[in-house]
């Protein structure tokens, strides 16, 4: 696999991530976890971000550090799940701002299709990252990393809590080396099932999060 794949080996990740497959927890502390999770990720996703130069005086001296370039990143979750990670990337990047990205797919045919965009036109040098729990076939990560390269990002980090083998695989395929696209998760489990779901997985990450409606 030539795309850059990110497992975040951490025995707190793996901790939480535990608890989160449990079908014992339920949405109010599934929601805590899907924000903790987020926040781990982050902090190693956002190792895209670019920062410059930039000093400031402490109360005894002049300090070198850094502070986000410009233009600021663009955080996107894709909806309805993705809402689940975003106050905890947002958080993490309060300078960033946030962009909508609407799919949903068929549980037949397992195709995405977008219902609602809510996106700069121009993206140029930006960069971005995407938001969605679950990478499964990778056909809604597929829609909504193809929406910011056209727009013109710079790099496009996909966020996800669970990845399958078959959803990296398809990414890796549409976007090969040279592509600037990441993908930052806490496990990548065995396979999907016939109807689409993450195996072992945690079921239906909207649903867990937002309630079967
Ligand atoms: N979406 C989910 O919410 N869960 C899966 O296992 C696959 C896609």
């Amino acid at each position: 696999m030539d795309m850059l794949t990110t497992v975040v080996d951490h025995p707190l990740v793996a901790h939480k991530l535990t608890a989160l497959r449990d079908t014992q927890t339920g949405s109010p502390v599934f929601r805590q976890l899907a924000d903790d999770l987020t926040t781990l990720l982050g902090y190693e996703a956002l190792r895209a971000i670019t920062v410059e130069p930039w000093q400031v005086q402490t109360p005894v001296g002049t300090a070198d550090g850094v502070r986000l370039a410009r233009p600021v990143p663009l955080i996107v979750p894709i909806l309805r799940a993705g809402i689940g990670m975003l106050d905890a990337l947002a958080r993490l990047l309060p300078e960033a701002d946030i962009g909508f990205v609407g799919l949903v797919r068929d549980e037949e045919t397992l195709v995405a299709s977008t219902y609602a965009t809510r996106l700069p036109a121009d993206l140029t040098g930006r960069t971005t990252f995407v938001l969605d729990p679950m990478l499964a076939t990778g056909g809604s990560m597929e829609t909504g990393i193809r929406m910011l390269l056209d727009r013109g990002a710079a790099a496009v980090t996909a966020i996800c809590l669970l990845a399958a083998p078959e959803g990296l695989a398809r990414l890796d395929g549409k976007f090969p080396a040279g592509c600037p696209v990441h993908v930052v998760t806490a496990c990548v489990d065995s396979r999907l099932n016939d109807k689409g779901y993450i195996l072992p997985g945690l079921g239906d990450a909207g649903d867990r999060l937002f309630g079967v409606i």
